[in-house]
């Protein structure tokens, strides 16, 4: 079993959260999708834990942004007010540990694909909303699965043989003659309403998603003090 887990964005709270009750689970490694740092407060802490604990290390775009690799003028005000604020604050080994992350990754035995955006145009920072969304994008990767992350929204499309696709909540078994897109939400700022950290547990028979809850209060606290956006502090209560 793998634990996966992706858009931690420097929120140390709920990456020690999660990392515990993934000690319960007994997996043979922690694949990790993406955006380790903008937003939150503790960047370098975040980068260093993610090393230590993940087998699998793939860059976000706030990741790529914070190394001058994308134009951040696509990014939101605030958005981008953080990705300066992480480019004072990041240490100098920290910013070399991110610039070893991949864009994608391929498990071939286990046939799973791994991407922060779409498999589809990986280094666009795309979102697959959409079943329309999913369709393009599952002609583009040939493995059974694809986990993905990037909106923040957790959700499992799966696709039959025949063609048909269905949406699962929370978990699916995994069908021998299926393939699956995945997105495994977000550990350290969730939007689809529940505040709680989100990761993922898969093996070859089933997917899971799995909540955990964790100090926001501490993580707004930390915010506050370094002088963050106060619509990142915000949203972090609500999950939103
Ligand atoms: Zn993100």
């Amino acid at each position: 079993m793998y634990a996966v887990i992706s858009d931690v964005h420097a929120n140390l709270e709920a990456l020690g959260a999660v990392l515990k009750d993934i000690e319960k689970r007994n997996v043979k490694g922690i694949l990790f999708l993406g955006d380790a740092v903008g937003y939150g407060p503790d960047p370098n802490e975040c980068v260093r834990l993610l090393k230590e604990n993940c087998s699998v290390l793939l860059a976000g775009n706030h990741d790529w942004a914070v190394l001058g690799l994308t134009n951040v003028e696509y990014f939101n005000p605030v958005a981008k007010a953080a990705i300066r604020w992480t480019d004072e604050n990041l240490a100098e080994k920290n910013r070399k540990i991110i610039s070893g992350f991949s864009l994608v990754k391929l498990l071939k035995k286990e046939s799973i694909f791994l991407v922060h955006s779409t498999p589809r145009e990986p280094e666009e920072w795309h979102y697959l909303i959409t079943l329309s969304d999913a369709e393009v994008n599952f002609r583009s990767f040939e493995q059974k699965v694809c986990l993905l992350g990037h909106s923040h929204s957790p959700f499992i499309v799966e696709k039959r043989s025949s063609g048909q696709m269905t949406v699962h909540k929370e978990k699916a078994r995994l069908n021998k003659n299926s393939r699956y897109i995945i997105n495994v939400g977000s550990v350290g700022q969730p939007r689809d309403g529940d505040p709680r950290a989100c990761y993922a547990l898969l093996n070859s028979e089933k997917i899971e998603l799995i909540r955990v809850e964790y100090s926001i209060g501490e993580t707004q606290r930390k915010m506050r003090e370094a002088g963050l956006p106060e619509p990142l502090i915000q949203r972090l209560y609500y999950g939103m």
